[in-house]
């Protein structure tokens, strides 16, 4: 398709909301930067418009594709699913700013020809020299105009001096005001800004310029981005203008900072996406954390999935205020997760922590153990602590455990039990066997009652010999899923020390 510059709002892909996150590949994603994209997804989906990737590399110098690559998988990670996108493609395209030069040319060249913009010669050193004589009158030091009217004449003489020019656009003729959807009333006075470079004198285009050209031609109907752009907003607003285009809505999202109010780095707990990863928060927990930072439900709900998220999800709930992040609370909401989410996504995430702790993830068991000890776990770092003591290999047994294990009526106690569970020989009980937890209770209560102890006295040693510790999930439910095998093997062993 020809794409048309200056569409009225009426003539958008009609009444559809269109947003965009556009990261600057040039490190890791930011849990800042997460937290936008995370904006502009929720509103996307909550008008079931589109949510437009578009990678900003113009900074040649700083973009890798390694990091592009990086930002992607951490988005698909987080379940920010993109409609258009340097991957997938899309009626806009394309959605790299180093594949669109032609596009920024193009559209300098027609700012040129409307006469918006026009060729500058002035040297670097000229304008340095200019500049600090500007500041020794005491004046803002913008760009004097020296070049805004020159003659064909005295354009083409320039040009025969070897001088290559830059393209400048017209700065403010007036102040600018637009009503940010989180910051409301926001005015820029025009003496901010002079005439101001759009393509340099290699042709490439400044930030501003590339950014408001895409956004024109992909269609744009809202910005939402961080707070850090809005003095970016003016120039933008102009070239708007000047490209004969309606600008779009803007939402300015307070930064994401540590709570102590400095910039959030790795020594805050986390600072990237890929932070939260290795220390085994879920995705739906990180979004669901990020979104309360600045965000908040109308019904105050705060441990929430996406699909709620999106579905309660406006601009006017989000915050002006800096928010502070918390890795406490952020623990506090990946535990809800770890709890209440489906077990098959818990399962997919858990995996690579199980393989690294060297336990067994294609273990059949895997599935019910997880179940078994999702309950006391924040993250998943610690999941394969949790689980050790469920598979055949060797665990630790806390000296609080090892004391129960050591009463002088322990030994009888666990023998006795493991032959009323039906392991007759010293070899354990019927191999592979289940044990459902009700038999397994009622065993224990009666061999409680057989030899008069109970309570503590009575769990207490069960629980050490089958786990190593005093605490963690109903005995009847371990017992479940190590399976009869297992326990009578465990209550004999420790039975005979
Ligand atoms: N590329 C910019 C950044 O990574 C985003 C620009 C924008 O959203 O307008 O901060």
């Amino acid at each position: 398709m020809t794409a048309v510059v200056g569409v009225a709002k009426e003539d958008r892909v009609g009444d559809r909301v269109r947003v965009r996150f556009a990261p600057s590949p040039t490190g890791q994603l930011h849990l800042g930067n997460a937290r936008t994209a995370l904006f502009n997804w929720l509103f996307a989906r909550h008008a079931g418009g589109d949510f437009v990737l578009r990678i900003e590399d113009t900074d040649t110098a700083r973009s890798t594709a390694e990091s592009e690559v990086a930002i992607l998988d951490d988005l698909r990670w987080l379940g920010l699913d993109w409609d258009e996108g340097p991957d997938v493609g899309g009626e806009f395209g394309p959605y790299r700013q180093s594949e669109r030069a032609e596009l920024y040319q193009r559209e300098g060249a027609r700012l040129l020809r409307e006469g918006r913009a026009y060729p500058c010669y002035c040297s670097d050193e000229e304008l340095d020299e200019r500049r600090e004589a500007a500041r020794a009158r005491g004046v803002e030091p913008h760009y004097d105009g020296r070049c805004r009217n020159l003659t064909d004449d005295e354009r083409k003489a320039r040009e025969a001096e070897g001088r290559s020019p830059v393209l400048r656009v017209r700065g403010p003729e007036h102040d600018v005001e637009i009503e940010d959807l989180v910051r409301g009333h926001v005015s820029f006075d025009r003496g901010m800004l002079g005439d101001f470079i759009i393509l340099r004198s290699d042709g490439r285009p400044t930030y501003n310029f590339a950014v408001v050209v895409d956004d024109v031609l992909m269609k744009i109907t809202h910005v939402i981005r961080a707070e850090d752009h809005l003095s970016n907003t003016l120039r933008q607003i102009l070239l708007y203008e000047a490209l004969g285009a309606q600008p779009p809505e803007f939402a300015h999202v307070s930064m994401v900072i540590a709570s102590d109010g400095s910039k959030l780095s790795k020594r805050h707990g986390a600072a990237s996406v890929g932070d939260t990863r290795r220390d085994g928060y879920l995705p739906a927990g990180v979004v669901n954390y990020l979104a309360m930072l600045g965000w908040s439900h109308p019904e105050a709900k705060e441990i929430l999935s996406r699909e709620e998220m999106a579905e309660a999800f406006e601009l006017k709930r989000v915050s002006s205020h800096p928010a502070a992040f918390d890795e406490q609370k952020l623990m506090w909401v990946n535990g809800h997760h770890i709890r209440e989410d489906d077990i098959g996504a818990l399962l997919s995430n858990a995996r690579p922590f199980v393989e690294a702790a060297g336990l067994d993830a294609d273990d059949p068991r895997l599935e019910s153990m997880v179940e078994l000890v999702r309950e006391g776990v924040e993250r998943l770092v610690d999941l394969p602590t949790e689980l050790r003591p469920l598979y055949d290999v060797e665990y630790d047994v806390e000296a609080e455990a090892a004391d129960w294990l050591a009463t002088p009526e322990t030994a009888g106690l666990l023998t006795a039990l493991a032959d009323s569970l039906g392991g007759g020989g010293p070899e354990g009980g019927a191999s592979g066997a289940a044990l459902d937890e009700a038999s397994f209770k009622a065993a224990i209560k009666a061999v409680g009652k057989e030899r008069a102890v109970k309570g503590k006295e009575l769990f207490m040693p069960v629980r050490a010999a089958l786990t190593g510790r005093t605490h963690g999930p109903a005995l009847g439910k371990i017992a479940e899923v190590l399976g009869l095998e297992r326990v009578v093997a465990r209550l004999r062993s420790a039975g005979a020390k």
